[in-house]
């Protein structure tokens, strides 16, 4: 065992000024809880985020969807709201894990966290959502910078995420089949004429693809980002999938995202 301090603020105020120097925050814990387990991470003080209200639960800005960084991904899958202005983003937050891990696991959580294969990050990039912090808004194409990194900076606390209401979305993920964590997962988004197309599973961290976007706006159709070729260069190889198999399965996850966009 190792000791470290333990608070749990009721308030994002004393929560962000509570994590100093090498403290780390807790949400849902199921990330944080294993890396502390396995000391990938050691913190001084862990901050318990559990106990403040304020970051949870989901309200409409100026038409925008804005979701509290403490609501747990079973509240946005059943959310009425959700269900209502983005229902792709209900029906990503549904597919997360299973009915445990979608009871504990943290809107915010997920994306500081920035798994390559977690499927929030396709949504934020997808339907350029901002990220709020006590300190200032970041826009998500700026947000996810790496491999399990972020923009964030150390004891930057996320508070809520804003998303823009498109006219058509739709993601679709080829799940691994153990964790349902994305093999390969694309979220589709159109907003007028601009389309934007959002992978995660692929890379190192969550990327726009250009070229579907591209096909896309031509046609929004699931055989036009089916047609797109991607290239295996850059793109994850591992057990589950070499890149060549990864590549071919983005505008597959592509064609089917649009398909379910279009109902
Ligand atoms: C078995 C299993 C299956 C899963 N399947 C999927 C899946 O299919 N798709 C998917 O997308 N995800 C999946 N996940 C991930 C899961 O959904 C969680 O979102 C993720 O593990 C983060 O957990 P958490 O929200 O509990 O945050 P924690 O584990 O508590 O924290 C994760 C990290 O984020 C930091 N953090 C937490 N909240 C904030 C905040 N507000 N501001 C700044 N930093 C913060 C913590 O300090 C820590 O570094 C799975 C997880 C498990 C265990």
């Amino acid at each position: 065992m190792y000791t470290f301090e333990y608070q749990n603020p009721v308030s994002a105020a004393a929560a962000a000024s509570a994590a100093r120097g090498d403290a780390r925050y807790l949400a849902g814990g199921q990330s944080m809880v294993q890396a502390l387990k396995l000391r990938l991470a050691r913190p001084g003080t862990l901050v318990d985020l559990n106990g403040i209200a304020e970051l949870s639960g989901i309200t409409s800005v100026g038409g925008n969807v804005v979701i509290g960084a403490m609501t747990r991904h079973s509240e946005v899958a059943r959310s009425a709201d959700v269900k209502k202005a983005i229902p792709a983003l209900a029906d990503l937050a549904g597919g997360i894990g299973d009915q445990m891990v979608r009871n504990q696991g943290t809107l915010g959580g997920s994306i500081a966290n920035a798994d390559p294969a977690a499927c929030y990050p396709a949504a934020l990039l997808a339907l350029g959502a901002t990220i709020r912090t006590p300190q200032r808004t970041l826009s998500a194409d700026n947000f996810f910078t790496g491999l399990f990194e972020t923009a964030l900076a150390p004891g930057e606390l996320v508070t809520s995420v804003e998303f823009p209401v498109p006219d058509k979305a739709g993601y679709f993920k080829f799940k691994q089949p153990a964790s349902r964590f994305a093999l390969v997962g694309v979220f589709v988004a159109k907003f007028g004429s601009t389309v934007r197309v959002a992978v995660t599973g692929a890379k190192s961290h969550v990327f726009r693809a250009t070229d579907i976007e591209a096909a896309l706006a031509k046609s929004f159709t699931p055989e036009a980002a089916a047609a797109v070729k991607v290239s295996a260069e850059g793109i994850n190889g591992d057990l589950h999938g070499s890149a060549e198999y990864r590549a071919a399965m983005v505008p597959v996850m592509a064609g089917r995202a649009v398909a379910k966009a279009l109902g």
